[in-house]
């Protein structure tokens, strides 16, 4: 047996992986019915497919497996349905899953990959909408595109350079709106220079998307076990067993669909390979109509701005403000505390008129990065037969069931039809000190907040 315990990142402080309650999100409180026939893993069993994990990359593996591939599968979460962070993110369906740019990757990468780089996140997008109307999943669907808010004068000219770079790389045209503009279209907040208009992209509620995933996929035949951490991952022979409290699962194929949450130790040829990062959210209480003329804020768009440790805001459609940043690098109580203190602050600041509105959820969760900033859909090193799909860099709504969709296809030793550049089929290369993580996230942090504070 290759490990016995469930163990999470050692990154952070294990309570962030106590799945014996629910996070204490806005989502939960709204998340519409509890899928049914999720009980936990009671028993031994075989599949084609065993999945470890019920966010939107397993959970879309195992609807695109069944429906589409025809084959047995079996997911274990080690929570509920939705858990980790797709039960838990902002809701921004849209453009992204790496941390590099348009011309970066066409630089690094070439022509051809950048195009299918380009694709592969358009198609995101479509295919969340596409799975909400073939399995009839209420997304709770706001707003049209997204805008990118310039908050120095400086960034302004870099998403002038972005609208050109996706003019002459793609053939695109997103415009620019000046403040006055964005103020009639309701985008009125502090530090405004401009905004790019991505015409991608919408809002959702992800919690009722995850747990609509898991009864579509659960209708086309696949199996999801909730409440069943798998504990321990063997070889039998050319097959793989995983190990949950109640019962194993036989299978030849297994995918690791775990992002932030990856259990080192459960896996080690992945330890070290990804860095799980807090992202933190607050939504006030419902503001009225006179409270939003007054903020001039009436979008229903997703908004966020031009920082490295951006901020995110969006209109939930009960009228709350969802106002979402970095999470810090300790996940001890008293710096969750701190940090919703300080995005209160951080949310007066760009919305004076809602000064003194109400918080009334606050939470966190992890998302995930990799050295090389790019997601990876790769077989795991050592381990034949078992592939992981992660490292979204934040952005996971959308590319989290794309890559779902892709690992089905591999996972059945298909084609995909859909674009998908190659160079997402590598393993994620390891970091170079894994324990020295943390340090070099709260380099990164500092350096990124000296920065976003630059004129
Ligand atoms: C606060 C926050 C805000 C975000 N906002 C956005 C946003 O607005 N837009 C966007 O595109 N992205 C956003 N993201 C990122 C996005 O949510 C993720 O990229 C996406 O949900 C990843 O989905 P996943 O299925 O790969 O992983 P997850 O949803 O994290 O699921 C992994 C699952 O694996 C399970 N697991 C781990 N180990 C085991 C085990 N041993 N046995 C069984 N199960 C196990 C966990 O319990 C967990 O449920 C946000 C993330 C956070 C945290």
């Amino acid at each position: 047996m290759s490990s016995s315990a469930l163990a999470a990142s050692p990154v952070y402080e294990p309570e962030l992986h106590d799945r014996s309650r629910p996070p204490a999100t806005y989502w939960h409180r709204r998340g519409g019915p509890l899928p049914v026939g999720v009980d936990p893993l009671a028993g031994d069993a075989a599949a084609d497919v065993a999945i470890v994990g019920g966010g939107f990359t397993g959970l879309s593996a195992a609807l695109h497996l069944a429906r589409d591939h025809g084959m047995s599968v079996r997911v274990l979460e080690a929570g509920a349905i939705g858990w980790g962070a797709s039960g838990r993110n902002g809701g921004f369906c849209c453009l992204g899953g790496g941390g590099r740019g348009w011309r970066e990757v066409w630089r690094r990468f070439g022509e051809q990959e950048a195009r299918s780089w380009f694709a592969a996140q358009k198609a995101a997008i479509a295919l969340v909408a596409d799975l909400a109307r073939r399995h009839r999943i209420d997304l709770q669907r706001t707003g049209e595109g997204e805008l990118v808010v310039a908050h120095r004068p400086r960034r302004r000219e870099a998403l002038e350079r972005e609208a050109l770079e996706v003019a002459e790389l793609f053939g695109e045209n997103w415009e620019i709106l000046e403040p006055g503009e964005l103020a009639e279209q309701g985008v009125r907040l502090e530090e405004n220079h401009g905004a790019l208009v991505v015409p991608y992209g919408f809002g959702l509620h992800p919690l009722r998307y995850a747990r609509g995933l898991a009864r579509a996929a659960v209708e086309q035949g696949a199996r999801v076990h909730e409440r069943s951490p798998v504990v321990a991952w063997e070889r039998d022979g050319r097959l793989h067993r995983l190990h949950t409290e109640g019962g194993t699962v036989r299978a030849a194929r297994v995918l690791f669909a775990t992002n932030g949450h990856t259990p080192e130790g459960l896996a080690p040829e992945l330890a070290g390979r990804v860095l799980p990062v807090l992202s933190c959210i607050l939504v006030t209480r419902p503001l009225t109509l006179s409270e939003r003329a007054a903020q001039g804020w009436t979008t229903p768009a997703l908004v966020s701005d031009t920082r490295r440790l951006l901020f995110y805001m969006r209109l939930l459609p009960d009228d709350r403000l969802l106002f979402g940043a970095r999470g810090g690098i300790t996940g001890r109580p008293e710096a969750f505390t701190r940090r919703v203190a300080w995005m209160r602050r951080r949310l007066a600041a760009r919305f004076p008129a809602w000064r003194h509105v109400a918080v009334d959820h606050a939470w966190w969760g992890f998302a995930c990065l990799a050295r090389d900033r790019l997601p990876h859909l790769a077989e795991i090193p050592g381990r034949p037969g078992a592939w992981a799909a992660l490292a979204y860099h934040g952005n996971g709504v959308a590319m989290a069931s794309w890559f779902g969709a892709a690992a089905a296809a591999r996972l059945a030793g298909r084609g995909f039809d859909g674009p998908l550049p190659a160079f997402v089929g590598r393993p994620p290369p390891r970091f170079l000190l894994p324990s020295l993580r943390p340090v070099m996230l709260a380099t990164a942090y500092a350096l990124y907040g000296l920065r976003d504070r630059w004129p």
